[in-house]
């Protein structure tokens, strides 16, 4: 087993390969550490597929090629890629020579400083600004709020991972981006270096803007998922009972009112207000009731527990049944 798996997603990237693949030697051959390297092809329509065939052929030893029937997108290729990596370290970067296999060493350092996780920051980032940097930099602050993983470049795939930082969830749609929250959540170490960003060379780049409104979009799933994933009635019988006490205070407003001045209730439109707010707060409770069952099933039907342990003292490996 290596020490280090680098993973990288491919799409479309004939021209950068052969580069790539030199690059990340004359990066790795220097350490002591033993790696492989996982490329998964996403399904790409130039000779992508072919030169990795080739290559992998040079060097069966490190080389592993995944390779999909269709494009999935980059995220699925790199939770392929994860599935097929045997490193205890894992390394995602990009296969267009944007990110620099140069700068791994020293993220390698600094994970043995004590971290679980090295976060790539492209400070000095060679994108178009006004559809890819800016629109960046805001949601990486978004995301920072919301989640409180304070990183300025979610969206560098070049980051460095301790294996079991990356176990228990699974990655859908634009999510590769958020593996740092999710980290935090089962407890990771987190630190952030910058590295070298490069213009693109060859090839194109395969998003625009529009990746931005999907990212604001999984920030949702992923707040939802990490803050109330194993306790959903917080949040839906929370926000149920703030509906419910705002119906309260209408009724008992409209209430006084009959009292003092003799305004009827049943014919004032915030009487209706109050009906309203009060079944829809009702729903938020249920709904929240729902969603419990539904974790119990998650976590029940998988015997997945609900804590994460960095270590045991005086205990064997596996808990008693
Ligand atoms: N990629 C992929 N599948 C896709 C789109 C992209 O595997 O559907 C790969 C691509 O080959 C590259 C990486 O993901 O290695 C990042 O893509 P790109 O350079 O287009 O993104 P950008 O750097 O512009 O954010
Ligand atoms: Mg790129």
């Amino acid at each position: 087993m290596p020490d280090l798996s680098l993973i990288i997603p491919v799409y479309n990237e004939e021209e950068s390969l052969t580069q790539l693949i030199e690059s990340i030697h004359s990066a790795l051959d220097p350490l002591s550490q033993s790696w492989e390297m996982v490329l998964v092809d996403d399904g790409s329509q130039d000779n992508s597929l072919k030169i990795l065939t080739q290559l992998a052929e040079i060097n069966p030893k490190q080389l592993r090629v995944v390779s999909f029937r269709r494009n999935f997108g980059q995220t699925t290729a790199i939770a392929a890629g994860l599935d097929y990596a045997k490193g205890k370290i894992v390394v995602l970067l990009d296969a267009d020579l944007q990110n620099d296999p140069a700068d791994i060493p020293m993220m390698l350092e600094k994970l043995d400083e004590g971290y679980d996780l090295v976060s790539g920051w492209r400070k000095r980032r060679k994108d178009n600004f006004f559809t890819r940097t800016l629109p960046s930099a805001m949601a990486n602050w978004l995301i920072s709020r919301v989640t409180g993983v304070h990183l300025h470049d979610y969206g560098c795939t070049l980051k460095v991972y301790r294996r079991e930082v990356l176990e228990g969830f699974r990655l859908y749609g634009e999510m590769h981006r958020f593996i740092p929250v999710f980290a935090n959540s089962v407890g990771a170490k987190i630190t952030e270096v910058q590295v070298k960003h490069h213009p693109r060379k060859y090839g194109k780049t395969k998003y625009g803007l529009n990746r931005t409104i999907k990212v604001i979009l999984d920030l949702f799933t992923v707040k939802f998922l990490v803050s109330y994933s194993s306790k959903p009635i917080y949040l839906f019988g929370g926000s149920g009972l703030a509906l419910i006490f705002g119906s309260g205070l209408i009724l008992f407003f409209l209430f006084v009112r009959r009292v003092l001045s003799a305004i009827s209730v049943l014919g004032s439109p915030l009487f209706q207000v109050a009906v309203m707010l009060f079944i829809m707060g009702f729903q938020a409770v249920l709904m929240g009731l729902i969603a419990e069952m539904l974790v119990r099933t998650y976590y029940e039907s998988q015997r997945k527990p609900t804590y994460r342990i960095r270590k045991t003292i005086n205990l064997s490996k596996t808990k008693s049944e």
